[in-house]
C-alpha cells in the first residue's frame, strides 16, 4: 500500500457518511412483515427505551429531527416573544434557530479554548447583566467534545435558569463518566445523515421528567385532545419519528460504541501525523471522553495571518484529490441572520471567530481505511512545505 495516492482510490473520501451494518434491515423488515410501516409502532417504542438505557436517562421521545427536539425543548421551557436565551455561539445554526421559532431572542456566548464550547465566564457575565430576564441556556457539545458542563450546570442552578443540552453531535461522549445528553433539564440528540449513528434523518428529546416527554409527544403528534373527534386546544406539530426510521436506529445503536472507537483511532492518527507541524487538534478536557465525531485542526495563527497556509488552501488541496473536508461552523454572531443579537465574550476576545478563521474539519468517516487516512495526512503535510 506504500506510495498509494488518493487518485488510486477513485472513490470520494467523505467527511462522515452513513455506516450501515445489516441489523438495520432486520428491524425494517420486521416492520414490513407486521405492516407497522406507519404510524408509530414497536421499533419506535423499543428505540426510545434502548436509547434511554444507553444514555442513562429516564425518558425519551423519538422525533423526525434533532431540530424538532430542540424546538420542543424551547416550548417546554415556555419561551415566548422577547424572552432571552443564552446560546452557544460556535455551533450549527440548528442549535439556536428554534429560539426564533417561538419569538425568543438569542444572546450568543463565546467559546473557551479548552473545549471550543460555551465559556462559563462569558455565560456568567450575560446571566449577571440580564439577571432575571434570561429564561434558558442552550449549550452544544461541539464536534462531540463535552463542554465545561459542571460549571455551566452550576451557573444555571445559581441563576435559576433552565439548561437545554444540545448533544446532537456528542452522543456516547462522557463528562466525568456521565453521558452527554443528561446534563440539561431537556436534552436533544440527532440521527441526521452524517452524525455518529444515523437513521437517515431523525432526533430525540431526552429528559429526566416523564411529564415533559409526554407533553413533547403530544405536541409532536398534532396536539390531539383526548376526545373521539379531532379536537385541539393547542397548536401541534408533525414531529414524530416513523417506525421504519426507528428500525434503522435500533440497528445502528448496536454499533455506536464501535463507531466511537473507530472515530477515536482516526483522531489519534491525525494527532500523531501532524506532530511536528504547526497544527493543533480540537482539544478536550482530561476528565471527559469525546465521541470524536469530527476530527478538527487549527493552523498556527501567524501562518494564517500572512496567508501562507489557510484552512481554505487545505480544503481545496484535499478537494482536488477527491477528499471532503469542511470549514468550522461559522459562529452565530457572524451570521447575517443574527447581526442584531448580542455577543458576550471575555476580555474583548472573539475565540469562536478565531477558531473559525484557523480551523478545518477533517475526514472522519468510520469506514476510512488507514492507508487512505495516511494519504489525507500527506496532502495536509504538503500544504506546509
Ligand atoms: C445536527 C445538529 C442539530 C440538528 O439536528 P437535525 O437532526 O439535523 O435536525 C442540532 N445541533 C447541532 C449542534 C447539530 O450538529
Amino acid at each position: 500500500m506504500k506510495n498509494m495516492r488518493i487518485d488510486d482510490f477513485h472513490e470520494k473520501v467523505w467527511l462522515s457518511s452513513p455506516t450501515m451494518h445489516g441489523e438495520e434491515l432486520h428491524y425494517v423488515q420486521e416492520a414490513f412483515d407486521t405492516n407497522w410501516v406507519a404510524p408509530l409502532g414497536k421499533n419506535v417504542n423499543e428505540f426510545e427505551k434502548e436509547m434511554a438505557a444507553y444514555v442513562g436517562i429516564g425518558h425519551t421521545a423519538a422525533l423526525n429531527s434533532g431540530t424538532a427536539a430542540l424546538h420542543l425543548a424551547i416550548k417546554l421551557v415556555g419561551i415566548q416573544a422577547g424572552d432571552l436565551v443564552c446560546c452557544s455561539d460556535l455551533t450549527f445554526a440548528a442549535t439556536v434557530n428554534p429560539v426564533s421559532y417561538e419569538g425568543g431572542v438569542q444572546i450568543f456566548i463565546d467559546s473557551e479554548r479548552e473545549t471550543w464550547n460555551m465559556n462559563p465566564e462569558a455565560l456568567e457575565r450575560a446571566l449577571k447583566k440580564y439577571r432575571g430576564k434570561i429564561k434558558a441556556v442552550i449549550v452544544a457539545n461541539l464536534y462531540g467534545t463535552p463542554a465545561k458542563l459542571e460549571e455551566i450546570v452550576s451557573l444555571c442552578d445559581a441563576y435559576g435558569v433552565t439548561l437545554i443540552e444540545d448533544a446532537a453531535e456528542s452522543l456516547s461522549a462522557t463528562y466525568k463518566g456521565r453521558q452527554t445528553g443528561t446534563f440539561g433539564k431537556y436534552n436533544c440528540i440527532s440521527f441526521n445523515g452524517n452524525k455518529i449513528i444515523t437513521t437517515s434523518g431523525g432526533g430525540m428529546l431526552l429528559s429526566h421528567e416523564e411529564e415533559a416527554v409526554q407533553k413533547a409527544r403530544f405536541w409532536a403528534t398534532q396536539a390531539r385532545d383526548p376526545a373521539p373527534w379531532y379536537q385541539h386546544s393547542e397548536t401541534g406539530y408533525n414531529y414524530r419519528m416513523s417506525n421504519i426510521v426507528a428500525g434503522i436506529g435500533r440497528g445502528q445503536l448496536l454499533h455506536l460504541d464501535e463507531h466511537r472507537r473507530r472515530k477515536k483511532e482516526i483522531y489519534i492518527k491525525y494527532k500523531e501525523g501532524f506532530k511536528e507541524l504547526p497544527i493543533e487538534m480540537n482539544p478536550y478536557l482530561e476528565d471527559s471522553e469525546p465521541n470524536f465525531w469530527l476530527s478538527c485542526m487549527t493552523i498556527d495563527r501567524k501562518l494564517v495571518e500572512n496567508g501562507r497556509v489557510t484552512p481554505e488552501k487545505i480544503r481545496i488541496a484535499l478537494q482536488e484529490k477527491n477528499v471532503e473536508s469542511r470549514p468550522i461552523w461559522k459562529p452565530m454572531h457572524l451570521q447575517p441572520v443574527y447581526v442584531n443579537r448580542e455577543f458576550v465574550s471575555v476580555g474583548g476576545e472573539d475565540v469562536g471567530g478565531d477558531i473559525f478563521t484557523r480551523g478545518l474539519c477533517l475526514p472522519s468517516d468510520v469506514k476510512m481505511a488507514e492507508e487512505v487516512q495516511d494519504v489525507v495526512i500527506e496532502i495536509v503535510r504538503e500544504c506546509f512545505e
